[in-house]
Formats: structure tokens, sequence, C-alpha cells
């Protein structure tokens, strides 16, 4: 179905990094879900500096269907920046961003409409199982989630990637949020509205590589932390005080015994445990406010969020192809 006039009513969007081997299946899949729903739509395709043949395969589908829309990525800027350049292309009435490698199952979207007609503003897939994960991801994606969920009053669904449905009105919403630091689980929650989930299980990856390794899923986790708690900061003032109380009453202690015994020379040991100790605490707590500084750093610069360099099927918009 074209969108050439009518107003469009649901927008997809697919953050695509070198995922060449998986176009041809997304779109298969994609429109053969949404063709028979008929409802206006369009799938907005964010190529995040690809360096392989992404690109050129969207932009041929672009030509062939109008309703596939292609947004062109100066450089790799990230998931989490692509999805929120995707969104902020979009111009449907709800949002549904999507994984290009097909883990997200798209006959679901049949599911998140049903429940969006039923008049809920967000829509969540959450995983009852995670396929072709290992247990090292599984048990240290629990952990992040019960982690995180200790920190901030901010409720992040856990096991629930980006694949969801938005309403406009929360669209909206997500577009005010002006950080840098885009943390889209922990902002989409942020926002809040009226907000259900469905069960699915998650597919392994069609083809091609994961993007993510452990230190980036690390960075990912720190990054999500500080963006949406400040607890690790006001943790050492407590652990500070801890500490000089147990050096207040240890120093008392050493007092009477050396009025009563006399003085001793050893305690060496005593004296490196706890210089290593108090050293290393330091060092941890300034690393905690390096993490913060950083980010601050990074936005009071004020950069824009991405570049974009042409983008495809979209109204007064730099086009190469129009
Ligand atoms: N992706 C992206 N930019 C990146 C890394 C990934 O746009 O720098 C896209 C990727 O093409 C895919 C989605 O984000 O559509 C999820 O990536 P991936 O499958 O590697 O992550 P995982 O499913 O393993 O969490
Ligand atoms: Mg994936």
């Amino acid at each position: 179905m074209l969108t050439k006039e009518k107003n469009v009513q649901l927008s997809i969007v697919v953050p695509c990094y070198n995922e060449e081997p998986n176009i041809d299946y997304l779109f298969e899949r994609l429109i053969s879900v949404l063709d028979p729903l008929e409802i206006t739509y369009e799938i907005v395709c964010v190529n995040d500096g690809s360096k392989d043949n992404t690109l050129n395969l969207l932009v041929e589908y672009h030509q062939r269907n109008p309703a596939i829309k292609v947004v062109n990525f100066s450089r790799n800027f990230g998931k989490e920046i692509a999805l929120t350049a995707g969104i902020d292309y979009t111009t449907g009435d709800a949002v549904i961003p999507i994984d290009a490698d097909l883990q997200d199952p798209p006959e679901l979207i049949v599911e998140l409409i049903a429940k969006w007609r039923e008049g809920y503003d967000v829509v969540y897939a959450t995983r009852r199982s995670r396929q072709g994960e290992s247990w090292v991801k599984k048990f240290t994606a629990q952990s992040f989630y019960r982690i995180i969920q200790g920190l901030t009053s901010v409720k992040i669904p856990p096991d629930t990637g980006d694949f969801r449905l938005m309403d406009r009105k929360v669209v909206e919403a997500l577009k005010q949020l002006p950080e840098t630091n885009r943390f889209m689980k922990g902002l989409f929650s942020w926002v809040g509205y009226q907000q259900t989930s469905i069960l699915y299980d998650r597919d392994p990856r069609f083809k091609g590589q994961t993007k993510w390794n452990y230190w980036k899923l690390w960075n990912f986790a720190i990054e999500g932390i500080t963006a949406f708690s400040s607890k690790p900061l006001k943790i050492w003032s407590y652990i500070g005080i801890l500490i000089s109380l147990i050096s207040f009453i240890y120093a008392g202690f050493l007092v009477i015994r050396t009025l009563i015994l006399g003085t001793d020379v050893p305690g060496y040991a005593s004296l490196i445990v706890a210089i290593l100790f108090l050293g290393g605490m330091q060092l941890l707590s300034l690393g905690i406010l390096g993490e913060y500084l950083g980010r601050i750093h990074y936005e009071v610069k004020r950069r824009p969020l991405y570049l974009v360099r042409e983008s495809y099927g979209f109204k007064n918009q730099t086009t190469r192809s129009e």
C-alpha cells in the first residue's frame, strides 16, 4: 500500500548497520505482515554508516516501493542514535522500531497494533526466551536489569528491547528529551504514558554477526546506569562516613591499648591494609566521578546527535533521488 496522499498510520523504524544479508528477507517478512493489515505505512530505514552494500540495497527498495524510506548517516553513530534519528523522521500515528536482523518477529506487529487500538500508548514486547544466546549473556543481562532497577525509580522492564509500539504522543514526548546520551530503553520508560506488554520468543539472529561484544555491553550498561541514577555518586559520602567512624573507633582502641600495654612497634600489616583499602576506595570513587563528569562534558558541547548525508523519500528534506 502506498503512502502518497493519505496520512501515514504506522511507521516502522529499522536501524541498519552492515545488514546486507538480512535486507531482502526483512522486507519480505515485514511487507507480508503489513500489507494484509490494510493501513497506510512507511518503513524508515536508517543506514548507520554501513561498510557493506546495505545502503544501495535500501535505495533500490525505496525506488521500487516509496513506502520504504532511507536516512543515510554520514558515519556510524551507534544503534541508539540511529533509532533516535529514525523516530525523528517518522510521521505515523504509531511508531515501531524493529531490528534488521529479524530477532524481533515482524508477525508480532499485528498484536502490538491490536493492543494499541485498545487504547494503550506504549505496547512493548518482552522476551519470554532468548534463543541463540549464551548463559553468560543471559546472566549478565539479568544482573544488569536487577542493578539498574535497584538504582533508579524509572521502571525499566527487564528483557525488553527496543521492539515496541509507541503512539504519536509518546514519540513527540521522546523528541523533547534533549540529552546526547540516548539510553533508549530508559528514555522509553521515563516518558511514562499508558504502557502494557506482550510476551514473545526472541529468535536467533537471521544472518551476520551481532555488533555487540562484552566490552560494548559493559559500556552500554554504565551508560544506562549513569543516565538514570545518581546514586553511585552519592554512595561515597556514606562510605566515607562509615570509614571515618570505623577509624575513629579503632583510634580510640589504639590509645587505650597503648595506655594499658605500652607502645608496640609491630602494626605494619594493619597500616598497609588500611592504606591500600583507602587508596582503592579513593580511586574507585574518583572513577565514578569521572564517568559522570565525562558525560556532562559530552552533554554541554551540544553537538547535533547525528548528521545525515542524504535521505530518500521524505518531503522537505535533502535528497539525491528526488
Ligand atoms: N545497529 C546499528 N548501529 C550499530 C550497531 C547495530 O544501527 O552501530 C543495528 C543493527 O543493524 C540491528 C540492530 O541495531 O538492526 C541490533 O543490532 P545487533 O543485532 O547487532 O544487536 P543484538 O541483537 O545482538 O543486541
Ligand atoms: Mg540482533
